[in-house]
């Protein structure tokens, strides 16, 4: 017990979460590893499971995506992942660089959308970031895409603040398409343990996040902060980066996933 108590609280899920399973484990009555094992397996892909059911119908295209998330979290890295998967699957895609603060943040796109080979949308650096994210569905209207992507800025230089930066931009998007973003994707970094947690919350207070993606699984992090978060927020978890390259993006398995926890 004692040994799985620590292989819990190691695993990045936070002490409480770990708590809470061990008590559940001591109220089972259960005693023989396996089963305590398999116990906890359950328990774990019962709080993984996502909570709300995916919509049975696709939006009408093109359908609107919104990256958001702490600065250096992996958000670009992500969209040139999830653009290059749409684009090989047949669809049109459109990025749009509303990631306006630097001019890097521009040209590390533009290589991601090149390479991707989708369309993008940008303004000259430290432009209205709300803007760019209105023009990008605008365009992807007019070209008939089936998916746009938007970036985001996870730090703001100015007096700016970041959340309501944000809502501007998903009210920009509104205005386009009134049910639009149809996802709001935060993404996490694996490697920052409980802090992922704080960012989760504000976040998800600010904009009302839909689905979490989860980066740099490939390190060190065994990603127990996924259970962590996904227990405290009740948010699907849509993808799992594992890598720098393109094909480095995985849609999140939970059976899997809790296998490689014991
Ligand atoms: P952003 O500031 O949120 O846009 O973050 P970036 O997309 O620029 O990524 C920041 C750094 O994290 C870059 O060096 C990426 O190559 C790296 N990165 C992103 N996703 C992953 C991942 O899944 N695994 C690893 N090892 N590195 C990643
Ligand atoms: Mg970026």
């Amino acid at each position: 017990m004692e040994e799985l108590e620590e292989l819990l609280i190691t695993s990045d899920m936070g002490v409480q979460t770990a708590m809470t399973l061990m008590e559940k484990v001591s109220s089972s009555k259960i005693s023989e590893v396996d089963q305590v094992k398999s116990f906890l397996k359950d328990e774990i892909l019962a709080i993984l499971e996502p909570r709300t059911a995916e919509p049975e119908t696709a939006p009408p295209a093109p359908r609107v995506v919104m990256i958001v998330g702490v600065n250096g979290t992996g958000k670009t890295t992500t969209i040139g992942k999830l653009a290059a998967r749409a684009t090989a699957s047949g669809e049109k895609v459109l990025i749009g660089a509303a990631d306006t603060f630097r001019a890097a943040a521009i040209e590390q796109l533009m290589i991601w959308a090149e390479r991707a080979d989708a369309d993008i949308v940008k303004h000259m650096e430290m432009a209205d970031p709300a803007a760019v994210a209105f023009d990008a569905v605008a365009a992807a209207k007019a070209r008939n895409a089936d998916l746009v992507l938007i970036d985001t800025a996870g730090r703001l230089h100015t007096k700016i603040n970041l959340m309501e930066e944000l809502k501007k931009i998903k009210r920009a998007i509104s205005k386009k398409i009134p049910d639009a973003p149809h996802e709001i994707l935060l993404i996490l970094d694996a490697t920052t343990g409980q802090n992922a947690l704080s960012q989760a919350e504000l976040f998800n207070d600010a904009l009302g996040v839909t689905g979490l993606a989860l980066t740099k699984l490939d390190g060190t992090a065994k990603g127990g902060i996924v259970i962590s978060v996904c227990n405290a927020l009740k948010i699907p978890l849509k993808y799992i980066g594992i890598g720098e390259k393109v094909e480095d993006l995985q849609e999140f398995n939970a059976v899997e996933f809790v296998d490689a926890l014991f």
